[in-house]
Formats: structure tokens, sequence, C-alpha cells
């Protein structure tokens, strides 16, 4: 950047606020930092949002057709011509050597972008129409003040701008900060390793990325930034994940034939080949001294709980104590109760402790874990509570972990650095487990069972209503069962949720006539509630008609169709826990997604066609990210990541998975980043991450 002839000012440094660059005072250092700018490490980061390549401009005198070319100029008038198709919005811009006509196919959004009087400039191919200069889906920009401007206010970068901070502004007071790159921006890689990733330089990317001279240079330094704030996160993953296992302080456990045999004999069916698999690798975890950190994935259904209880009981054979998380106390009494199912006639002490568990009961049972009288305490987040002390406490297993958040985790950490086992039935796309669950080791159920009858999902239109239902009275004759769910419009189940399951219960009442039909939702007493699902159970009631409430914990083999009406209402992953409550038992299944195919929402287009395709939960997990963006799902703040501020981990996916290579790698080659060659790397991660690595005290 030197050559660009800015005077060198070499006490620009990565960490001086903006206030003392030039151009900046107490007033814009304050907008500077409502932006996230506090210093010129900030500033070099604090990347242009939009790009723009432009020729120099031209006078519209003198353009010629078919070439490629900018004009500035007036907007004389404009005019939305919705009348066409598809529409036109039209806007007449002169200089002082002519007029040139403008138009936008399907503009209606330029309306509030465009007036007459303003200045623009806009750049394509010119064209002809009727004798006149056209310009067509020209790219444009408004100019802020009408006047004739240095080429350069044309091309480059476009600054994210906030009140009283213009783009050009930003512009002219990062300039000399990139006159400086070289000396501002330190290198994390060898030229070797650079060559075999194709990556440019450091300094580059930064120079590249505020005033690319190029498309083509624009991308390079795109493609480095992004490799570069993937692997710090990486980095950072990999060094907790180091730290966490130079304590060596859990119990080392030991397995043996005859400790395997007699947990498998617990279970009243042959283990899966997944879960041999997963089980293999959480017994190698556990019989090392490093606490185990490992995350188990699978669908519901797919045989965690099993899994689960093999480490559990592991842990008990080795004497050591076993805490059992849930989120809710429904879930907590459910494992609890698949736990006294597998261990009927054992002598293994079990309790449950929930919050309502007070006075003497509570004492006793505190006094017996701490006592180590108990082996296994199942409950919820009130296993915390600070006066519950286990006398040797060798394992945790947590269900649904995201549930709780990090927060809990560390908590828990406290407890004496135990293993720990975390289980989720939501899948987890790929991309977070690599990032907000980075740092923990994974394991993943992949197929359920066998025995499972196949899940049909076909997608209904309303013309299609009446076929679907004279296919459903065939299978009700059969003597399976149905489920019909309404959705819930918001958040709780509202009066409005309950008036459409009950209009929906009236009709289907009268449609299935000739079966017993009823009504289930959240209002109905819990008498009402546990009748309902009993008959339903026993098989008196053919088909339920029900909000959301059936979401968890319903297991009936027997039912095995589900119509979901207002599918295009639900979310992904809520249609894909609704229609596990169907395909339970051996016979096939099938679920009909009620919903307008002519809807205008590609999004819910995309989430039922994506339903139809696949029983898979992770891809549609996958599906349901790419859908609503990693914003909603990847908070890394409040998982004690750094924000993402160029890179994307959907789009980014194959960066991200080079990134976490080359991070994992170098923490086994230089755990602490001493090396001389690491340096810089060890500065941004400390930039970044802050001392939460604890780096900053080794010198
Ligand atoms: P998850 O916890 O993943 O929801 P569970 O461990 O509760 O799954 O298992 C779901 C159902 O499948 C349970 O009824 C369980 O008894 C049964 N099951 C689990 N593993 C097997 C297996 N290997 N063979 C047959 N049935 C199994
Ligand atoms: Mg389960």
């Amino acid at each position: 950047m030197g050559e660009l002839g800015a005077k060198p000012s070499g006490d620009i440094k990565l960490s001086m606020p903006v206030q003392f660059l030039k151009g900046v005072g107490p007033a814009r250092a304050e907008i500077f930092a409502k932006l996230g700018v506090v210093t010129v490490g900030d500033l070099l980061e604090y990347f242009p949002r939009d790009w723009v390549f432009a020729p120099e401009p031209k006078k519209i005198g003198q353009l010629e057709i078919g070439e490629t070319a900018a004009i500035v100029g007036l907007v004389e008038s404009t005019d939305f011509k919705n009348y066409h198709r598809p529409a036109i919005f039209e806007a007449m811009v002169s200089d002082e050597t002519g007029i040139c006509r403008i138009i936008w196919f399907n503009g209606g959004y330029l309306r509030d972008q465009l007036r007459p009087g303003q200045a623009v400039m806009a750049w394509g191919k010119v064209g002809e129409y009727k004798h006149q200069l056209q310009l067509t889906n020209p790219k444009f920009r408004v100019m802020e003040k009408e006047a004739s401007k240095p080429a350069e206010y044309f091309s480059g970068g476009v600054y994210p701008a906030s009140g009283g901070l213009s783009s050009m502004q930003i512009k002219k007071i990062i300039r000399p900060v990139l006159d400086n790159i070289g000396g501002l921006v330190g290198e994390f890689y060898e030229d070797e390793f650079l060559k075999k990733m194709e990556l440019i330089k450091r300094k580059d990317a930064f120079g590249w990325i505020h005033l690319p001279a190029d498309e083509g240079k624009l991308g390079k330094a795109k493609r480095r930034l992004k490799f570069d704030e993937l692997f710090l996160m990486q980095l950072g993953l990999a060094l907790r994940r180091h730290r966490h296992s130079e304590f060596a302080s859990a119990v080392a456990m030991k397995s043996s034939e005859e400790i395997d045999r007699r947990i498998r004999k617990r279970f009243p069916f042959l283990l899966t080949e997944d879960q041999d698999k997963t089980i293999a690798e959480i017994v190698a975890d556990m019989q090392r001294a490093i606490p185990m950190n490992r995350l188990l994935q699978g669908d519901v259904g797919s045989g965690k709980t099993v899994v689960a209880l093999y480490a559990t009981l592991l842990a008990v054979a080795n004497k050591t104590q076993v805490a059992i998380m849930a989120p809710t106390e429904i879930l907590a009494n459910q494992h609890f109760i698949s736990i006294e199912r597998y261990l009927r006639n054992s002598d293994v002490k079990r309790v449950m402790i929930t919050g309502g568990l007070t006075g003497k009961d509570r004492n006793e049972i505190l006094k017996d874990i701490k006592a180590g009288g108990i082996d296994i305490v199942v409950g919820t987040v009130a296993l915390l509570e600070k006066d519950i002390e286990f006398k040797k406490l060798g394992l945790v297993v947590i269900d649904e972990q995201h549930k709780f958040g990090v927060h809990q985790r560390a908590e828990l950490r406290k407890a004496g650095t135990p293993h720990c086992l975390v289980m989720t039935a939501t899948p987890i796309p790929r991309t977070l487990a690599m990032t907000v669950f980075g740092d923990l080791d994974v394991s993943i159920i992949k197929h359920s069972p066998p025995g499972r009858g196949a899940v049909v999902t076909r997608w209904v239109s309303p013309d299609d209503r009446a076929k679907a239902y004279e296919f459903i009275r065939e299978r009700l004759r059969a003597g399976k069962q149905a489920y019909f769910v309404y959705p819930r419009i918001t958040g709780i189940e509202e009066e409005g949720d309950i008036k459409a399951a009950t209009d929906g219960w009236r009709e289907l009442s009268k449609v299935f006539g000739e079966f017993k039909v009823e009504l289930l939702h959240g209002r109905l007493s819990s008498e009402k509630k546990k009748e309902v699902m009993a008959e339903f159970r026993r098989g008196k009631i053919k088909a339920l008609v029900a909000t959301v409430v059936i979401e968890v914990g319903v297991d009936i083999p027997n039912a095995t169709i589900m119509v979901i009406e207002g599918a295009d209402r639900f979310g992904l992953a809520q249609l894909h826990q609704l229609r596990g409550r169907i395909g339970r038992g051996t016979d096939k299944s099938f679920c009909f997604l009620f919903a307008d195919k002519e809807t205008e929402n590609e999004v819910a287009k995309s989430r039922l066609e994506m339903m139809e395709r696949s029983n898979d939960g992770f891809e549609i997990a996958e599906h349901d990210l790419k859908l609503r963006g990693p914003g909603e799902l990847f908070s890394t703040r409040q998982h004690g990541l750094p924000d993402l501020k160029i890179a994307n981990i959907i789009d980014d996916y194959d960066l991200l998975v080079m990134a976490r290579r080359c991070a994992f790698e170098l923490v086994t080659q230089d755990a602490l980043l001493t090396g001389p060659t690491h340096k810089n790397i060890r500065q941004a991660l400390i930039t970044k991450f802050g001392d939460s690595l604890g780096l900053a005290d080794v010198a």
C-alpha cells in the first residue's frame, strides 16, 4: 500500500484508540464505539458490507451502444410501471451532455430509494430502446451530495454507515491504517503452509478487503480472513479442550468382560451396532483419568438412554456415584422410570431428587448420598444445589444439555470434574457440533433399533383432504389409530389454538362418525388428560385430536397415522419432533402435512418438501439451520466464543473443516503457543478471547 503515497505514520498500533487517528475526535470516537470499533484493530475488522467496482464515469453524450460504462447524473423523473409484466421502475437521468433512460425489472423496491432531484451513479451495459440510450438493470449508488467526486468515491468498500459517520468518511479514516498495514498485521503461518492452503498473506488480506483492486483480489482477501477467523475460533476450542484434558482428576474406570456381560444382561435385547460403537467410545474415555467430555447425539428412540445406562452401570461397578440430570421434572421422571425398568431386582441404589422434595425426606436422602449409600441420583438442576454432596461422583449424565447452557455445565464441573456424558435428541447440525459444541467429543447414533416400520410423509393440499380422510378411514377400520395435530400459533397454548383444535375435533367427529374421536389440550384437567391418554393407549379412542401438547413423551406403537393441520405454521424441528410420535411400531406409518400447496411462503414450502424427502433428523436439522440462518441458533457470545465478523459457518463449511483440522493439529504441537512462529497467533487469540484461555500469563 506504500505506493499510494500517504505519509507514513509509524506510531499507529493495533491497540491504539481510533480517537487518535486523523479525522477522528472524541465525538466520532463515540460513534465508532457504538459500531463496536474502539481500537485500530477493531477498525481493521470493520469490514465493508459491499464492494463496488465501477468504471470511471463517462458523460452521457459520449456513451456508445454495447459498452459497459458508468454515468453520473441527476434523476429528472421516475415512474413505476406496475401494469407492465414484469413491472418496471424507470428513471430518467441527465447530465449536461444528454439524458439516459434507466430501467429495472421488478424494481418496485426502488420507489423509496430513487427520487427526482437526487444525484446517482449507475453502471452497466449501454443499450438502446426506441432510439434512446438505455441502461437495463444497472448497478447504482445514490450519491451523498450532488457534486463531482473523485473516482475513488465510486469504487472499493461500502461501509455500514451510522449516524453521522458516512461510508466515505470511514474510508478516509482507515486509509492511513491501510498504508501502514505491513507493520500492523503480523503473519500467522509459514509461506509453505500458505501455498499449500492457497491462502494469501494476512496483511494483503486486510489491505485488499478494504481496498480491493478487483473482484479476484477481494475474493482471495475474504477467503484468507474467513480462514483466520475460523482458525482462531477453533484454536480457542482446541485449547479449552486441551486444558480440560490436563485435569487428570477423574476416576479411571476399570472394565472387564465380566462387567460388560453383567451390564448387558440388564437389557432385554441385543445392542445395535451404533450403540456398541458409542459404548466403546465412552468406555475408552472413562478408562482414562482425564475427565470424559462427550456429546451423545441420536434421534428420539435411537437408544441413547440404554447407552447412558451402560456408562452409569460401569461407574457404579467402579464404586462411584452417578448423577443424571434432565432439563425438566417430567423428563427426569421418565429417566427414572426407564432406569427402574432395567434395574428391577438389582441392588443398585437409586433415588430421584426433585424441587418438590423437602424437609426430613430430603435430609435423609442427602445424608445417604453423602455417605455413599446411593449409587444413582436422578433429578433436574435441583441436583446442583449446594447442599447436595456426593461421596464419590464418578459420572455425570446430562440430558439435553443445550437447554442448560454452558454456565451450568461449568457448575457441575466444580463437583470434582467427574466424567461427563451429554445426551441430546435434538440433532445438532455438523456445523454446530464443530463450533458451539466444538470442545466436546461427539458420538452419534445414526440408526435406530431394528423392527421399526417406515414413515411415509406426504404434503396434502386442501383439494386432497377428502382423499386423505378416506385413506385414514381404511387404516382405522384395520384397527390402527391416528393423531390429528393443530398448530400452536403463539409460543404458549392460547385460546385460539384450543378453539382451532376444538373446531377440528367437532368436524372430525362427524367425518369419522363410526369411531371414537377425542380431544386433548393443555387446559383440560389433569384427570381428564390422563383418562384420554389411557383410553388412547388401550385403543378405545381411535383418533386423538390435539394441540401440540402431545409433542413429548407419548409412545403408542399402534398409532401409525399423524395428520398435522396448518403444517406450514410449524418449524422444521417441531415437525420432525411431532412425526417422531409415529413409526414406533413395526408397521408402516403415514404422516400427512395439511397445507396449501399454492403458498407464497418459500421457507414454509422448503420445510414441507424437506419433511417429505427425509426422515433423517440430522439432515433435517442441517436444512433448518440453512433456512433460519446461523444467527438464530448460533449465538457465539452465549457460548463464550468470539463473534464471527466475516465467516459464516454454513456457507464456509469447507473452510471451517480445514481451520479446525489445522487448529487442533497446532495444539498437539505447541499447546502454549510459545513457539517463535506462533507469537502472532497467540496475540490475536488473546485479543479475541481475553484471558479466558489462560494464555495471557505465559510469557
Ligand atoms: P432414546 O433415549 O434415544 O430416546 P431409548 O434408549 O429410550 O432411546 O430407546 C428407545 C426404545 O427402543 C426403548 O423402548 C428401548 O427399550 C428400545 N431399544 C433401545 N435399544 C434397543 C435395541 N438395541 N434393540 C431393541 N430395542 C431397543
Ligand atoms: Mg429416551
